[in-house]
C-alpha cells in the first residue's frame, strides 16, 4: 500500500491542481497500484484464498449455522494463535488506521463468550512501562503526495509511537541475556508541496493455506530477538505457553499473556513458510533420505508426524498416513530411501529396509513359547549378526562381494521364509512374509555396505517430538501443527548445517516484519 488513511485524506482537487506532470503520474501509479490491490482483495474469499470461512459475510457462507460453530471451535484451540491471541498485544498493534481485513467489520455477534482476555479487558503487555535505552525517531522518506524524496531536516512531529523489548544475545566476551528497550516514535513529516506524510512500521503479510493469512509487523512490542527465545523455549526446551510466560517473567521481568505468547509462535512460523519450499527441495536431491512416521494428535483426529531426513536438512510434516504425502513430497527423488517396511513406500524403486526393526522382530520370536518360533527368531538373528559383522568389515577394508560370499547362508534364509509363509504362528508367518516380500530391499545394503543398515537418523530426529508429544499433548488444530513442522524443521536443518539457529531466525523474522524476502537457509559449514 503506498498511500496511507492519512495520506488520502488530504488528496483534493485543489492539492492535484498544485502538481506538475511528472509528480501526477508518480500519484496516479500510486493510486492505480493501490487501487488494484484493493480491488484484489474485495474479490477473495475462501475459495481462492487462505481466508477463513469465518472471514465471509454470514449470507456467503455455504452453511451459515454449521459454519459458524465450527469456526467458533477453531478460535477456541488453545495451541494455535488466532485473531485473539494477537489481541492482548494491542499495546503494541498501530492504531486502527488501515483497516487490512475491511469484511471483519460485519461479522455478526457471537452471544459465546470466548475464553482468554475479552476484547477491551486490559492485557498483560500494557500494564508494563519500561524505560527505554534508546529512543529511535521514524521518519518519512518520501513524499506520499508529489513522490519527492523528502529532506533530513523537514518539519515533522511525532504522531504515535510504540515500545519494543528485544533480547540480546550473550557470547564469550559479554556472557547473559540482556533485554534491549526501545521506544519508537513516528514521525509525521511535511512537505514543501503541503502534503503530509506519515512513516508507517514495516509490514508483511504471508499467506499459507494452513497457517491462514498470517501479519508481520514491526510494530510489536515483542523484537525479533524475544521472539525468537519464545521459539527456543517452546520448541527446543519443550516448554508450554503458562511455562514460557513464567520463565519470561521470573528470570527477564518481562510480562507476556500466553496470548501474545501464541501470537508470536504463529508469526514466527509465518516468517519461515516461505523457507519451506526450500526444505522439500533439499530433501528431493538428497542421496540418501530416512523417513519415519510416529501418531500425532490433531484435536481429535490421529494423524501421524512425518520426518525426512538426510545429513544436510530435516523436513517434519504432519499428515495423514496414506501415499498422499509421499507424493506431495518425494516426486522427483532419485535417490536412497530408508525407511521402515510399510506399504506406502513399497512403491519407490530404490529403498533400503531398517535392519534393527527386524532383529527386534526376530527377537520376539526368540522370547515366544513356540518351539519352530524360536528356532527361525535364532536363524534370523544369526543371519544378520553375520552380515553386520561382514558389513562393518567391508567398511573399514576392501568391500568385496558381499552377496557372492553369503549367498549359502542366504538361500538357506530365504527357504526358510518360503517354508513359513503359511505358518500357523501369526507373528513367525508375519516375520516369514515380510522378509520374502521385500527381500531385495532388505539385503540391497550388501551391494554397497556403506550405506546405512538401520533408520537411527530419523528416530533420533523423531525422538525429541515423542517427549514433546506427552507435554504438548499433540497440537489442537492444522494451523497448531504448522507452526511446529516449519519452525522445528528449520531450527533441526540450522544445526544439522553447523549453525546455531536463533540468529538466523531472529534475521529471518526482521527481515519478513520489514516486508521483505526471508534470507536463505544457511548453507552447510564446510567439511559436513
Ligand atoms: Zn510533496
Amino acid at each position: 500500500m503506498h498511500l496511507s488513511d492519512h495520506s488520502l485524506s488530504q488528496l483534493d482537487a485543489a492539492y492535484v491542481q498544485t502538481l506538475d506532470e511528472g509528480a501526477l503520474r508518480g500519484l496516479l501509479l500510486r493510486a492505480l497500484e493501490d487501487l488494484k490491490e484493493a480491488r484484489e482483495r474485495l474479490g477473495q474469499n475462501p475459495t481462492n484464498s487462505s481466508r477463513p470461512p469465518s472471514s465471509q459475510a454470514p449470507w456467503d457462507r455455504p452453511s451459515a449455522g454449521q459454519d459458524a460453530t465450527h469456526g467458533d471451535a477453531a478460535d477456541d484451540a488453545a495451541s494455535t494463535p488466532d485473531q485473539e491471541g494477537d489481541q492482548p498485544d494491542e499495546a503494541s498493534t498501530p492504531p486502527q488506521e488501515p483497516s487490512t481485513q475491511s469484511g471483519q467489520t460485519s461479522k455478526p455477534k457471537t452471544p459465546k463468550r470466548k475464553p482468554g482476555k475479552q476484547p477491551g479487558a486490559p492485557g498483560f503487555g500494557r500494564t508494563q512501562v519500561f524505560e527505554a535505552q534508546e529512543t529511535r525517531a521514524h521518519r518519512p522518506e518520501v513524499c506520499e503526495g508529489c513522490g519527492k524524496t523528502l529532506p533530513a531536516d523537514a518539519p515533522s512531529v511525532a504522531y504515535a509511537g510504540f515500545q519494543s523489548i528485544d533480547l540480546v544475545w550473550g557470547d564469550v566476551e559479554r556472557p547473559g541475556l540482556h533485554l534491549h528497550i526501545t521506544d519508537h516514535r513516528l514521525h509525521d513529516g511535511l512537505c514543501e508541496c503541503g502534503h503530509h506524510t506519515r512513516a508507517r512500521p514495516g509490514e508483511g503479510l504471508v499467506e499459507d493455506a494452513r497457517l491462514g493469512a498470517v501479519a508481520l509487523s514491526e510494530w510489536r512490542l515483542v523484537g525479533p530477538g524475544l521472539a525468537t527465545l519464545i521459539v527456543a523455549l517452546h520448541l527446543r526446551f519443550r516448554m508450554s505457553h503458562r511455562r514460557i510466560r513464567e520463565f519470561l517473567h521470573d528470570w527477564l521481568g518481562v510480562r507476556l499473556s500466553t496470548g501474545t505468547i501464541k501470537g508470536t509462535l504463529h508469526e514466527a512460523a509465518g516468517a519461515t513458510a516461505p523457507l519451506e519450499e526450500a526444505l522439500i527441495e533439499a530433501v528431493v536431491a538428497s542421496d540418501l533420505l530416512h523417513a519415519d512416521e510416529t501418531s500425532w494428535a490433531q484435536g481429535g483426529d490421529l494423524l501421524w508426524l512425518w520426518v525426512f531426513t538426510s545429513a544436510t536438512v530435516t523436513l517434519f510434516v504432519v499428515a495423514k498416513r496414506g501415499r498422499a504425502i509421499l507424493d506431495r513430497i518425494l516426486p522427483g527423488f532419485s535417490g536412497w530411501l530408508m525407511s521402515d517396511g510399510w506399504q506406502s513406500y513399497r512403491h519407490l524403486p530404490q529403498r533400503l529396509r531398517c535392519w534393527a526393526h527386524l532383529t527386534r522382530k526376530a527377537q520376539g520370536l526368540i522370547d515366544s513359547y513356540d518351539r519352530e518360533a524360536q528356532a527361525f527368531g535364532r536363524q534370523v538373528q544369526d543371519t544378520f549378526d553375520t552380515l553386520i559383522g561382514a558389513i562393518h568389515e567391508a567398511r573399514a577394508g576392501p568391500a568385496g562381494d558381499l552377496p557372492g560370499t553369503h549367498a549359502a547362508l542366504l538361500a538357506e534364509l530365504h527357504a526358510a521364509c518360503v517354508r513359513l509363509l503359511g505358518h500357523r504362528h501369526a507373528k513367525t508367518k508375519a516375520l516369514a512374509v515380510e522378509l520374502w516380500n521385500d527381500w531385495e530391499a532388505i539385503f540391497r545394503v550388501l551391494d554397497n555396505p556403506q550405506w546405512p543398515i538401520t533408520n537411527n537418523a530419523a528416530e533420533r530426529a523423531l525422538r525429541h517430538w515423542v517427549i514433546a508429544r506427552r507435554i504438548m499433548m499433540g497440537t489442537r488444530t492444522e494451523a497448531g501443527s504448522r507452526t511446529f513442522t516449519l519452525l522445528a524443521s528449520v531450527i533441526e536443518t540450522c544445526r544439522q548445517r553447523g549453525h546455531v539457529p536463533w540468529p538466523y531466525l531472529a534475521g529471518v523474522i526482521a527481515e519478513r516484519r520489514a516486508g521483505r524476502a526471508a534470507t536463505p537457509l544457511p548453507a552447510p559449514m564446510p567439511g559436513l
